[in-house]
């Protein structure tokens, strides 16, 4: 196994009725573990213990840049070749590594136990484990599981898995609650603060955010929730949350200015907010953001951008760059296509876009080789490569990493994609 993953399926591509150009051959993406670099940060009382290999704790330690913390908030219990060959038992093993752990760290008030590849090769169980050690470790500690392996996903499925595992734990709402606005999908808290402020100035209920800052300050959840989606990756999550009633707020992404002013509108919309004061509170940064995006207009506009499918973020960016970048759409590649999370954005792509669902890798580099596109948004499995043949590159997994949602954050966002191409001008002069 290794951190990327091949993976071949049937012969491709597909024909499909819809335009789409669907894929099943062998692809490149990082695996849900990833995701771990930045949920340890947002929650701060939350372990991440991943059930894995070295491959998985190499992985881990390389993606989050080999960090050095006293008390770090993620580690591997590393399966062994004793456990493979069913020599020693994978549950007393992990018994044994769970206590040691939470009597190491008694601040640790929500673990994680997340399978890989070789857990769920060897078939482990993960969900009894966690009920098992829950029972014991209430009400100190809660466990849950879910899968980060790179068996058929990519890596933002980490987070989707992460937080549909949360949702069955959240509390219901109280009887008869007010209705409460609920924003999902990890944001760096410099984001979800500009947020909260700019929704107390329209008029809404102060937001609560899945997933909180703490184990024990999960919103909570019920017929009377609205919640608006910010990654548009969140598919398992989304479901979940109305399998327990909550009432989704369609819209389009908050990336960009006109992603952030639509985002924002739908929300005031649904709780009745829609009014002068709603376009007063967002006139100012909205004028902001398409001021900063001016900044990067001039060198991208016509410029022609290829995405593969890596992030599950490249619908909503290619809105985003064709639309107020005016950046040409050569390929919009995604892993998966989330057809009514993105039917906002899926509305305001470009007529004619060339959209194509899962990969074929060898098929998708000669598309793209033909093309020549100024700028190719991929994995850093591809980057490399791409870049040895003279092709410009932008890491997607940065597109994740980085603070790139709302208003503030609209020029930044356009950086990341003027950079690369500034870079190569500079290295032809
Ligand atoms: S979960 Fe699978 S793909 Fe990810 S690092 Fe571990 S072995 Fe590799």
């Amino acid at each position: 196994m290794s951190a990327v993953v091949p993976v071949t399926f049937q012969p491709s591509p597909q024909a499909s009725a819809d335009g789409v150009l669907r894929e099943r051959g062998q692809r490149e993406v990082f695996c849900g573990l990833t995701g771990i670099v930045w949920l340890h940060r947002k929650i701060q009382d939350a372990f991440f213990l991943v059930v894995g290999s070295r491959t998985c704790a190499h992985l881990l330690q390389s993606a989050a840049g080999v960090m050095i913390f006293a008390e770090p908030r993620f580690g591997t219990a590393i399966i062994d070749e004793r456990t493979l060959a069913g020599l020693a038992d994978a549950n007393d093993e992990l018994d044994r590594v769970v206590t040691r752990l939470l009597e190491r760290r008694p601040d640790i008030r929500l673990l994680f136990l997340v399978g890989s590849c070789p857990s769920e090769v060897i078939k482990l169980d993960l969900s009894r484990a966690a009920e098992r050690l829950s029972g014991r470790f209430m009400p100190q500690v809660r466990v849950l599981n879910y899968s980060g392996s790179g068996i058929e996903t990519t890596f933002t499925q980490g987070e989707d898995a992460c937080l549909a595992a949360l949702v069955p734990q959240l509390p219901a709402e109280a009887r008869g609650a007010e209705p409460s606005l609920l924003v999902v999908g990890a944001l760096p808290d410099v984001v979800e603060d500009q947020f909260s402020r700019l929704f107390g100035q329209i008029g809404l209920p102060a937001p609560r955010f899945l997933p909180a800052r703490r184990a024990g300050a999960m919103p909570p959840v019920g017929p009377a929730t609205r919640m608006l989606i910010a990654q548009p990756f969140l598919a398992d999550t989304t479901r979940a949350l109305q399998e327990r009633g909550v009432q989704r707020i369609t819209a389009p992404f908050p990336f960009g200015a006109e992603g952030t002013l639509a985002w924002f509108r739908a929300a005031a919309r649904a709780f009745g907010c829609d009014g002068d004061r709603c376009e007063a509170v967002l006139a100012p940064p909205h004028a902001r953001a398409v001021q900063a995006l001016s900044r990067h207009r001039a060198a991208l506009a016509g410029k022609r951008m290829f995405f593969f499918p890596d992030s599950q973020l490249e619908v909503p960016l290619a809105r985003f760059v064709a639309r107020e970048l005016g950046m040409t759409l050569v390929e919009v590649g995604t892993p998966y296509l989330h057809r009514e999370l993105l039917a906002d954005e899926l509305a305001l792509l470009p007529e004619g876009t060339m959209l194509s669902e899962g990969q074929d890798v060898d098929r998708q580099l000669d598309r793209c080789r033909a093309a020549r596109p100024d700028l190719v948004v991929c994995g850093l499995g591809l980057a490399n490569p791409l870049e040895a043949e003279g092709i410009t590159t932008k890491w997607s997994i940065e597109l994740v990493f980085s603070p790139v949602h709302g208003f503030e954050q609209a020029g930044d966002l356009a950086a990341l994609f003027a950079r690369p191409l500034d870079r190569r001008a500079r290295l032809a002069a």
